[in-house]
């Protein structure tokens, strides 16, 4: 495989360190709103990114954090006078729910920052023993910038513009000055009733150690790939590589990932531009799961993407044009088998190369229209039909865009080829049995030249 590393700048040949199992860690979402949906492009594309490296034999182990504690989820809860806890939960439970609704494979661990304090608080001790980090007079706790020389690597930044001497407490900031950054914030009293004790006090961590200490726990100091938004390249990452660097001595990281933004309607999403959009607003406009997955992928995942619900018929008929060639590929494949047409190598091939998914679709509808022709001069045989209903799979277990109410059972598929048998027997009987049997289960069983056609009662 091969994936566009952001800290080379360059495309590289993916060399895992355990050929096997591949670790994979995701910056998660900071839990005081629900998610708007550019978050969800780049949990879409981390997604994306981890089927298609088990469609291609590997095993992911996957950590992506919950931040419950930084900043903004102080801010919010005191604004709202709800006790940290309780409030964060209320959007964690928002985003497993989302998780699921889009089809997200989950990660297989989902820390959570308070949980993991003590492992910050071993990190920061290590690094003020090094001398990468220092204690300020109002017992906060600083990265020393001049202490790492590569830092800025990953953003390509230039150190001169490091201003010796300043610092930053809060966790967000532009890079136009580097300065020294907080890894332990000296509790405030906006802080309230937040705090855990420390050697320095008590106190709060800043954000970017948070990811340091739960990626190093849990995959190691060395990890495979890193992913988030291109807004997490700084200060986000390139502090997480600091702190971690400096305190295990190994790489942190080899391949970094980053998926770019999105735009609504060509404008930067805003609340006060009327054009923000969480997951709950757009589908009450009217616009599926499958549709939004659908319309996420068709954009490479370095590009910027412009989601417009104007677009959304785009995404219903390339999803319809998919299903229905599904259906009326059932009643003619009559095997099982486990091979593919020769499309779906180089559609594979495509995924593989940087994620290309627009490459991807365009090889996958040019096939179908092959196929569909097929259909209609009557020149399809049973194999080929077969073989493209496994590519239909392969291609929705990667992009998940059919919608599971269109997804015709098993056992419905099964009745209708035993009716089609009993038919061709004339036995009428048994094959009003089976299509009773078909009607049950809330399906009806349509007959033509070309043979069944199932349909979902309405
Ligand atoms: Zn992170």
């Amino acid at each position: 495989m091969i994936f566009y590393n952001s800290l080379s700048r360059e495309k590289e040949l993916f060399k895992p360190i355990d050929k096997k199992l591949i670790t994979l860690y995701t910056c998660g979402p900071t839990v005081y709103d629900s998610p708007h949906i550019g978050n969800y492009r780049t949990f879409l594309f981390e997604d994306l990114l981890k089927r298609t490296l088990i469609a291609s034999g590997f095993k992911v182990k996957h950590a992506m954090n919950i931040t419950d504690i930084d900043d903004k989820t102080i801010k919010a809860s005191t604004n709202e006078k709800i006790d940290l806890k309780e409030f964060t939960k209320k959007y964690i439970n928002i985003f497993f729910d989302e998780l699921k609704i889009l089809r997200i494979l989950p990660a297989d661990y989902y820390p959570r920052a308070t949980k993991y304090i003590s492992e910050m608080i071993a990190i920061i001790e290590n690094l003020i023993s090094k001398n990468h980090a220092y204690i300020s007079s109002s017992g906060d706790v600083y990265f020393s910038i001049e202490s790492f020389q590569k830092y800025g690597t990953l953003t390509n930044l230039k150190l001169d513009k490091l201003i010796q001497s300043k610092r930053v407490l809060s966790d967000e900031y532009s890079s136009d000055i580097i300065q020294d950054f907080a890894l332990w914030k000296a509790y405030k009293h906006s802080d309230g009733n937040v705090y855990w004790q420390s050697p320095w006090g008590k106190g709060r961590p800043g954000w970017h150690i948070e990811c340091s200490a739960m990626a190093m726990n849990l995959l190691g100091n060395s990890i495979d790939i890193h992913c988030g938004g291109v807004d997490n390249k700084f200060p986000h990452h390139e502090n997480e590589i600091a702190q971690s660097e400096c305190f295990s001595q190994s790489k942190f990281v080899n391949y970094w990932l980053h998926s770019n933004f999105l735009l609504v309607d060509g404008e930067k999403m805003s609340k006060s531009k009327g054009n923000f959009y969480t997951l709950k607003d757009i589908i009450k406009k009217g616009m599926s799961v499958e549709e939004f997955r659908y319309m996420i992928f068709s954009a490479h995942y370095r590009s910027k993407i412009n989601f417009s619900l104007k677009r959304i018929n785009n995404a219903k008929k390339a999803i319809s044009r998919i299903t229905n060639l599904k259906h009326k590929l059932i009643p003619i494949a009559k095997d099982k088998i486990q091979t593919f047409p020769n499309a779906k190598k180089r559609f594979h091939e495509a995924l593989k190369d940087d994620l290309d998914s627009p490459k991807a679709f365009s090889i996958f509808f040019e096939w179908l229209k092959d196929i569909n022709l097929m259909i209609d001069n009557g020149t399809i045989s049973e194999t080929e039909a077969a073989k493209s209903i496994n590519f239909i799979n392969f291609f929705d277990y990667i992009f998940q865009v059919i919608p599971k109410n269109k997804e015709i059972p098993e056992k419905i598929i099964h009745y209708a080829k035993l009716r089609e048998t009993a038919r061709m027997k004339k036995d009428w009987a048994e094959a009003d049995k089976l299509r009773n049997k078909i009607d049950y289960y809330g399906w009806i069983v349509e007959d033509s030249k070309e043979g069944f056609r199932l349909k979902k009662k309405l």
